[in-house]
Order: structure tokens, then C-alpha cells, then sequence
């Protein structure tokens, strides 16, 4: 199909499961490939998983479970696919001590704009699996791809700290990255019985992490739980939305990278615009906070700085309300200009 699109001078798009907001996996007078049926899980071995790009990382991980492995960073949701999130990154509460996915990519398999198909790692093809890494899906097609994967956690403490604020979120965030002692923190804004939350989420993935010395955190509420109950943590919202009519219509999502610096003021003004009116009853934002050295991938670009953060505002508008859906974009116009003239740099934003 790439050959005959670029005889005719036509498109060629690849979708996962097609969750981008902005028309990323469109292909206007085009093609798109739907990888969805090439999700076949190939070998595990002890230190990596062979996979088709379609497959999904729930997929992945009900295969690796069994033999008590994971791949070293999962994103929120876990519907998307290997494809999907190698071509724009993969960041998630773990990435502050491991990357993004696309850092945990041993090689890759990749049909080029030219239809020939190769292999790609960091020894050989190297700028190919360079342009492909975060490369949403205009360099070429990944098929198949070989994942690293290291033993999953047996222990699973999960820690939400409830902050007065947003300086305090961003400072205890700050703090636990920076002594490493949680494999994985994110945190999160929303509005809940008509109250402001600040939660910061640390997850303990053995005995020896957990370390809470030094937060600021007015309240804390902990559960033990299993790693894939932890992971799969978002599986029970879809039903939700499904009912609230959410799910289908349209999410003027917007993802944006940002200087340690600018984190504050920025999630001090999504605060003050989180409501229904921008973000529906579901609404919320994000913030994980990363550390730049251990992120790797040419085309996932970072602000300067050793800590970055990732800060998402998800909003959800109902459908048929094209004024709302105008209002959200307006809205992620004015972030948008605020984290680039802060230094920042867009993540997931169509090329
Ligand atoms: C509920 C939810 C939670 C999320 N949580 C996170 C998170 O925690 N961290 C995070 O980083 N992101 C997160 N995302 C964003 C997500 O990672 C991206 O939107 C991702 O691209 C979606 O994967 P997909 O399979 O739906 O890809 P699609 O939307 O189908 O495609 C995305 C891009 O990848 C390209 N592409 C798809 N498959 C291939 C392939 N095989 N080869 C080459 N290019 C391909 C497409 O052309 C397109 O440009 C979340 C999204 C949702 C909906």
C-alpha cells in the first residue's frame, strides 16, 4: 500500500486505537492503516518481549505478567497501542526513572516512506529508528517492535497526598523525584463536591521506596494493591463515560512540556479554569513531573532545565456543542502561548 500511495502521491497514515485528539492518525485524500489486526505477542525472554505495533499495552502486559515481567514504563491508560505511543513518546508516573517508552526500545521493525521494510535499533539503522521513535507515524510504519522488560513489582503501596495547593503539589513532586525514592509520581487537579483537589500520587514498588520524609501534604490515604489492579486503574472510567456520553464526543485534550520553573504558574491558572464549563463534571489535569537526563529520544523534545514537567489538561465537551468545543481550544490556545514563551514545547500536538 506505501508503494502504490507514493506512486500516486497519496498519503499513507498508520492508526492504533486511534485515541489521538487532533487528527493525528487522519490521512486528508489518503490512506490510513489501521495496525489494530497485526497484534500478535511474539517471544519473551527474561530481559525483552517481542510485539506487532497494533497490539495494546494491556495486551503486552497480560503476556509478560505471567512471567513476572513488565515493561519499565506504562502510560495512565493502557488501551493504546505499542505503535500508537512509540511514534509520541510514552511518558508516564515511572519516567522519571526510566524515560519514555520510546527510551525502552530495544529495535525496532519499521516499513519506510519508501516501502522497503528494515530493521532499526541503536547500533544499525540508526536514523531510522531515530525518525520513527516519537516520529507520529510520518517516517514510517513501525510493524513490530522488541521491548525491554525488567521483573514486575510484587509489591505495590500506592500513596494519594493531599496538598493545600499547587505550590505544594509541585514542591513535594520536586522532592520525590529528585530523591527517587518512589517508582512512580504524578499528580492531578480536579474539582470534587465542589472543592479544589491537589492530589499527588506515589507509588511504592517494593519495601525499601516509600520514603515520605520532608512532604508538606496535609492528608494521605494508602492502599496495598496488585500491580495489574494498579496499572488497569483507569479500565473502570471508561463505562462511566461511556454513560455520561463522554466517550465518543470530542476531547480538546492539550499536552504541553514545561520548565521546572513554570510549573506553578501554570497549574495555578488551570486551576482557576478548571470547571464544567472547560472540562465537563470529568474533567481534570495532569502533571508529571520528569527528569530530563533519563529521557533520550531525539524527537521528544524538552524544555531546558534537569527537571521538566509534563502537564495535560483533559477536557471533555459534550457532543454536539461545537461553542463548548471552541471555548476548550481557546482555552488550550492561551496554555499553549503560556508554556511556550515559558520555554516549553508541545507534546502530542500534531507535526
Ligand atoms: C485515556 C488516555 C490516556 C493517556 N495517557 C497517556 C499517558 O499517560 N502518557 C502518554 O504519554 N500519553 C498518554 N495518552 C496519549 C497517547 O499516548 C497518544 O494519544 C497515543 O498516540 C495514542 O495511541 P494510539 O494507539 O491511540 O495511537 P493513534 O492515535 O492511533 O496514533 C497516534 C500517532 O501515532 C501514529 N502511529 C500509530 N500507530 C503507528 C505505527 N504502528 N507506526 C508508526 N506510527 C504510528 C499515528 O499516525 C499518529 O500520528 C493518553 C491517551 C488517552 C486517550
Amino acid at each position: 500500500m506505501i508503494k502504490h500511495a507514493r506512486t500516486h502521491g497519496l498519503a499513507v497514515i498508520p492508526r492504533g486505537a486511534g485515541h489521538s485528539t487532533s487528527g493525528q492518525a487522519q490521512a486528508p485524500e489518503g490512506f490510513v492503516l489501521d495496525m489494530t489486526s497485526l497484534a500478535t505477542i511474539h517471544d519473551i525472554s527474561p530481559t525483552q518481549v517481542v510485539v506487532d505495533a497494533g497490539a495494546r499495552w494491556s495486551d503486552v502486559l497480560r503476556a509478560t505478567l505471567p512471567h513476572g515481567l513488565t515493561p519499565p514504563v506504562l502510560t495512565d491508560y493502557l488501551e493504546l497501542t505499542v505503535g500508537g505511543t512509540l511514534s509520541v513518546g510514552g511518558l508516564g508516573g515511572a519516567s522519571h526513572h526510566h524515560g519514555a517508552q520510546t527510551d525502552n526500545v530495544l529495535s525496532l521493525e519499521v516499513v519506510t516512506p519508501a516501502g522497503e521494510t528494515i530493521t532499526c535499533a541503536p547500533t544499525s539503522n540508526r536514523e531510522i529508528f531515530d525518525a520513527v521513535r516519537a516520529g507520529r507515524g510520518r517516517n514510517g510504519v513501525i510493524t513490530r517492535a522488541t521491548l525491554r522488560l525488567i521483573p514486575a513489582p510484587e509489591f505495590v503501596q500506592w500513596h494519594k497526598l493531599h496538598c493545600t495547593d499547587t505550590d505544594q503539589l509541585v514542591a513535594d513532586q520536586r522532592l520525590l523525584v529528585n530523591a527517587g525514592t518512589f517508582g512512580y509520581v504524578e499528580g492531578q487537579l480536579k474539582i470534587r463536591d465542589g472543592h479544589h483537589v491537589a492530589e499527588l500520587e506515589a507509588v511504592a514498588f517494593n519495601a525499601s521506596q516509600g520514603n515520605l520524609n520532608g512532604l508538606a501534604f496535609q492528608d494521605i490515604e494508602t492502599q496495598s494493591t496488585t500491580y495489574w489492579d494498579f496499572l488497569n486503574r483507569l479500565a473502570s472510567g471508561e463505562p462511566l463515560l461511556r454513560e455520561a456520553g463522554l466517550w465518543d464526543s470530542p476531547h480538546p485534550w492539550c499536552n504541553v512540556l514545561v520548565p521546572s520553573s513554570a510549573a506553578e504558574g501554570l497549574l495555578q491558572h488551570l486551576q482557576q479554569e478548571l470547571g464544567a464549563d472547560l472540562y465537563s463534571d470529568f474533567g481534570l489535569v495532569l502533571a508529571y513531573p520528569l527528569i530530563s537526563s533519563k529521557i533520550t529520544t531525539p524527537r521528544l523534545r524538552l524544555p531546558p532545565g534537569d527537571l521538566v514537567f509534563l502537564i495535560a489538561a483533559l477536557r471533555y465537551s459534550p457532543t454536539d456543542a461545537p461553542d463548548v468545543v471552541t471555548a476548550m481550544q481557546q482555552a488550550n490556545d492561551v496554555l499553549v502561548t503560556k508554556a511556550l514563551n515559558a520555554g516549553g514545547t508541545l507534546y502530542l500536538a500534531p507535526l
